[in-house]
C-alpha cells in the first residue's frame, strides 16, 4: 500500500526530477513530517503557514505522505467555518515504529516506540550480563525484540530500524562496541551478532539518555550536560541541540575524570576516577553494604529510613560528582546539568553536596543541576525515539520499505 517516495518519480511526462529537486522534495517532505509530529493536529493550510510552502506545494507533498501511510487525515476541521473545510492531519499511529533496545549490566530492555512518540510495546529481562560472552546476551537481546516486533506488528506497525544503547564506548561506525568495561566487551562488532532484518544503530546509553532529555524533556535547553549512570558513570555533551561526539565518538567519559589524582585503582587504567566514589558500586562499597541487584532501590530505601552510613555516602558521592562536573562545567559553559540514568532515583541525598561543590568551584553563577524526569528509562526512550527521528528527517527513505 506504501508508495516508494525515495524512487526519482516523473516531474512531468518522461522527465525525471534532477538531483537537487529531489533533495529539495526529500527536504520538503521533512518538514512537513515535523511540523504534523510537532504541532499536530494540523490542517495543510496550517503546515504551509508554519513551512513557509504554498498551500498547492504542501497539499502535493501531504498527498505522497498519506499514500506512504506515513500521515494520515483525521477528518474534516471544525466543520461550520467559512469555505471548504480543510482536513486536519496526524502523523500516522501505524507504520513505521522505532525500536529501542538497552544492554544494561544486570537488565535488557526493549520497547517499540510509533511515529506519535507512543510505547506500543515493551519487554524487560532481569539477567546479569557482567563478564557474560556478548554471543548469548545478543541472543537473548535478539529473542526479546522478537518479541516486542511481534507485538508491535500486531497493531499495525513495522520496525524502521533498531537502535542498541550499551554501557561502553561506541566506535563512529555506529556498530562495534570498542570497550565496555564493566560488561568485560572489547571490540565487538554487534552488526555480525545481531540479525540483519532491519538498519541498526548502537551507541552508548548516556547518549541516547541525552538525546530522550533533548526531545521528550520539558523545557530541555539546546546546551546542556547529561549525566547518567548504573554501575559506571557516563555524560553527554549536546552543544546548539546536538551530540557532541569527539574524534572517536567517545565524548562524555566523565567516569573518568580524575577527582583524587592518588585514589583508588580504576578499571580504566588511571586512579581515583569519578567512578571510583559515585558509582553505584562504590557508594554501596562506601556505605558498607553488598553490592547486589537493584542497588539504587537498596540505597534510597536505606538513605529515606536515616541510614546515617548510606547517607554519608551518598554525600561524599555528591562531592565527587561537583568536583568533576566543575571541570566539565568550566570548560563548556552548559546552560544547566541534568542528572538522569539509575542516578536520578538518588538525587533527594546526592544534590546538596554536588549543588554546593559545583557552586564553590565554578567561574561565574551556578550552573543550575536538575534532574530528569525519565529517571532509568531514558536511553531506552531516546534509543527508540532515534529511529523515529530518523523517519521525521527523511521519511522518502522509509517510505518505500513498509
Ligand atoms: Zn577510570
Amino acid at each position: 500500500m506504501s508508495t516508494p517516495l525515495h524512487k526519482a518519480r516523473p516531474a512531468g511526462p518522461g522527465r525525471a526530477l534532477p538531483d537537487n529537486q529531489q533533495g529539495m522534495r526529500r527536504r520538503n517532505l521533512s518538514r512537513v513530517m515535523h511540523a504534523v509530529s510537532a504541532e499536530g493536529p494540523l490542517s495543510r493550510a496550517a503546515v504551509a503557514s508554519r513551512i513557509g510552502l504554498t498551500r498547492a506545494a504542501v497539499s502535493t507533498l501531504v498527498d505522497e505522505l498519506i499514500r506512504a501511510g506515513l500521515l494520515e487525515e483525521l477528518g474534516p476541521e471544525r466543520p461550520g467555518r467559512v469555505g471548504r473545510p480543510g482536513s486536519a492531519l496526524a502523523v500516522s499511529g501505524q507504520g513505521p515504529a522505532g525500536i529501542g533496545a538497552e544492554v544494561g549490566v544486570d537488565h535488557l530492555a526493549v520497547c517499540a516506540v510509533d511515529l506519535r512518540g507512543r510505547v506500543r510495546a515493551r519487554a524487560v529481562r532481569h539477567v546479569a550480563n557482567r563478564d557474560r560472552a556478548p554471543e548469548p546476551v545478543l541472543r537473548e537481546l535478539t529473542a526479546l525484540t522478537d518479541r516486542v516486533v511481534a507485538e508491535a506488528e500486531g497493531e499495525g506497525l513495522w520496525p524502521a530500524g533498531l537502535a542498541v544503547a550499551v554501557p561502553g564506548l561506541v566506535a563512529r561506525d555506529a556498530r562495534t562496541v570498542v570497550h565496555a568495561p564493566n560488561l568485560g566487551w572489547q571490540d565487538t562488532d554487534l552488526g555480525e551478532l545481531l540479525p540483519e532484518r532491519f538498519p541498526l544503530t548502537v551507541a552508548n546509553e548516556a547518549n541516547f539518555g541525552a538525546l530522550a532529555e533533548l526531545w521528550l524533556g520539558e523545557g530541555t535547553p539546546r546546551d546542556f550536560l547529561h549525566v547518567s549512570a548504573e554501575i559506571g558513570i557516563g555524560a553527554a555533551v549536546v552543544v546548539d541541540g546536538r551530540l557532541l561526539h569527539g574524534n572517536r565518538g567517545f565524548a562524555g567519559e566523565l567516569g573518568h575524570v580524575p577527582v583524587h589524582p592518588d585514589g583508588p585503582a580504576c578499571a580504566c587504567g588511571g586512579r581515583g576516577c569519578l567512578e571510583q566514589y559515585a558509582g553505584e558500586e562504590a557508594v554501596l562499597r562506601a556505605a558498607g553494604l553488598e553490592p547486589g541487584e537493584d542497588r539504587v532501590g537498596l540505597l534510597a530505601g536505606r538513605a529515606e529510613q536515616g541510614d546515617a552510613d548510606v547517607r554519608r555516602a551518598l554525600h561524599d558521592a555528591g562531592t565527587a560528582l561537583g568536583i568533576a562536573l566543575t571541570g566539565a562545567v568550566n570548560l563548556l559553559d552548559p546552560e544547566s546539568v541534568v542528572l538522569g540514568g539509575a542516578l536520578s532515583g538518588l538525587a533527594p541525598w546526592l544534590l546538596p553536596s554536588l549543588r554546593s561543590e559545583l557552586a564553590r568551584r565554578t567561574a561565574g553563577p551556578a550552573c543550575p543541576v536538575s534532574v530528569s524526569a525519565l529517571g532509568p528509562e531514558g536511553p531506552l526512550l531516546g534509543a527508540a525515539h532515534s529511529v523515529v527521528r530518523g523517519v521525521l528527517d527523511d521519511p522518502a527513505a522509509v517510505a518505500g520499505r513498509a
